[in-house]
């Protein structure tokens, strides 16, 4: 498979001749997949296109200060360093061949075939914006550490800015947050400003009263956290409003820029909202190897993206691809940690008796366990079973259930000590956000392909794409 430098063979035989499994992705589904087959004999290649595991039901706690991103974001390799059938590689799968059952990763200009006899693919799904991708450059969705990062910086910064400036409305504007969609992480998100408006940055400033900001919940559709049922939406919505969450419902998006947003209310009419910090916290587009695995194998993929899969979660005609977690369509299951974790484990189980010659399991069947979401310092809403309760209790219960699935002993310990500083305290231990970190994206967007070798040396033979368009020295 060896054509040029950059591109290898990413693997030789197997060690032993075991079955070679290829895991795409390294977030819930692809983790949980990897470490339910510790003991099956088999060589696993995890190929992921970041360095970590990322605990995403917490990204809106790093964007706001209250946790560093190493606690939800622990390095997929140090988790599977003791898994001695497991290996880890970083790299953007681009391409599967079904046919030659080879699923293709790059990163920095270097390509890798990696062989399969068992694939799971477990790519998640990144932001939508329904068609309007440049509302990205102004409103950042909340999908990775990037984009945690980057709010966390336009958040603390716009209050920064709001201190020096003399126009009013300049003030107003730069004090105004806006965050789209009032499902759980919009919830949480706008939850959370108000909070740091109102409690931790109250006595910071000298020009500003902090607790005057205005923070804003939209959503096109009538309801918040829709999922919940009426109820606990109504009771969420209640809770909101008590800590100064404006929520508007029936309030469609209709442009974004630097400024501001437009919006179209139900009754038609539209408006304008002046906002420095807008935050995206609706729809999502599952990856894109669902197409191409939609366009190889015919299995239907929807508009969301999201491939069909069969009840045992593999794909027509391919027993040995299986596709898990937010990619995957399979009746009306959510996209949630849960469905991705009881995915992989299935996916696991199904490989391993394949491999023992043992009957296929039954098909797979989903243990909803329940959801909740925060709206403040102790007070959330659960909706567990037949169960609906909000406030205190079920604050608690999602602290301690979101602890037990924070991967790592050492995150463990920093996670609760910086949760005892933001909620018993008004602190907020990681205020910290670089320049680069606010405007990176957009120097890496308006670099092009071209970054990627400038920094770290490697393959330059195969695309001109790829010189070092910085005339610098390698790292
Ligand atoms: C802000 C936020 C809050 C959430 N809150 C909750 C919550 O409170 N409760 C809950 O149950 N769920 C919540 N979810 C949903 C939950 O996180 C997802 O359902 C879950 O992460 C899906 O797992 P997954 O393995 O399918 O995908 P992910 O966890 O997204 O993992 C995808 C992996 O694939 C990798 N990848 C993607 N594309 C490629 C590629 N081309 N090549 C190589 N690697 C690739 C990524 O780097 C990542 O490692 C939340 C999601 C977000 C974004």
């Amino acid at each position: 498979m060896t054509t040029s430098p950059a591109q290898a063979p990413a693997t030789s035989d197997s060690p032993g001749g075991r079955p070679r499994v290829v895991i795409i992705g390294s977030g819930f589904g692809g983790l949980f997949a990897a470490q339910a087959l510790k003991k099956a004999p088999v060589a696993i290649t995890l190929v992921s296109k970041t360095a970590q595991h990322l605990f995403q039901p917490l990204l809106y706690q790093v964007a706001t200060g209250i946790l560093s991103e190493g606690e939800i974001a622990p390095a997929t390799r140090e988790i599977l360093r003791r898994q001695k059938n497991a290996r880890v590689a970083l790299g953007e799968v681009t391409e599967i061949d079904v046919a030659a059952r080879t699923v293709t990763s790059e990163i920095l200009g270097r390509t890798l075939v990696h062989p399969y006899d068992e694939l799971i693919v477990a790519a998640g799904a990144g932001q939508s914006y329904f068609g309007n991708d440049q509302f990205a450059e102004f409103a950042p969705g909340m999908k990775s550490i990037d984009d945690a990062l980057e709010l966390r910086g336009r958040i603390f910064g716009a209050f920064e800015l709001a201190e020096i400036a003399t126009d009013p409305d300049e003030i107003d504007r730069l004090m105004t947050f806006v965050v789209v969609g009032a499902g759980p992480t919009g919830v949480e998100m706008a939850g959370q400003i108000a909070e740091l408006a109102r409690r931790t940055l109250r006595r910071d400033f000298r020009n500003i009263d902090p607790s005057c900001a205005r923070i804003i919940l939209l959503d096109a559709a009538p309801a918040v956290l829709p999922s919940f049922g009426q109820k606990l939406g109504d009771r969420a919505r209640r809770q909101l409003n008590e800590i100064g969450v404006d929520v508007q419902l029936g309030a469609m998006v209709t442009d974004v820029d630097a400024d501001g947003l437009d919006v179209k209310d139900a009754d038609g009419q539209t408006r304008r909202i002046q906002a420095a910090t807008k935050i995206w916290a609706a729809g999502v587009q599952a990856s894109e190897l669902g197409r191409i695995l939609g366009e190889q194998t015919g299995a239907e993929v929807d508009r969301a993206g999201r491939i069909s899969v069969q009840p045992d979660l593999t794909l027509p005609g391919h027993p040995e691809i299986h596709v898990v977690g937010d990619m995957m369509a399979l009746g009306k299951l959510p996209g949630v940690a849960q469905v991705a974790i009881q995915g992989g484990r299935y996916a696991a189980e199904a490989i391993e008796r394949r491999v023992a010659g043992t009957p296929a399991q039954p098909p797979f069947h989903y243990f909803d366990k329940g959801s909740m979401a925060t709206i403040s310092r102790f007070s959330a809403v659960a909706d567990v079973g037949k169960l609906k309760f909000s406030g205190f209790f079920a604050w608690v219960l999602w602290l301690v259930v979101h602890l037990m699935y924070i991967v790592g002993f050492k995150s463990r310990i920093t996670t609760v000590l910086h949760w005892m500083v933001s909620f018993l305290g008004r602190g907020r231990a990681e205020r910290v956000a670089t320049q680069q970190q606010v405007y990176g994206r957009l120097a890496l967007e308006q670099l092009g392909p071209r970054w990627e070798v400038s920094k770290t040396g490697g393959p330059k033979d195969t695309d001109p794409a790829n010189e070092d368009v910085t005339h610098r020295d390698s790292a």
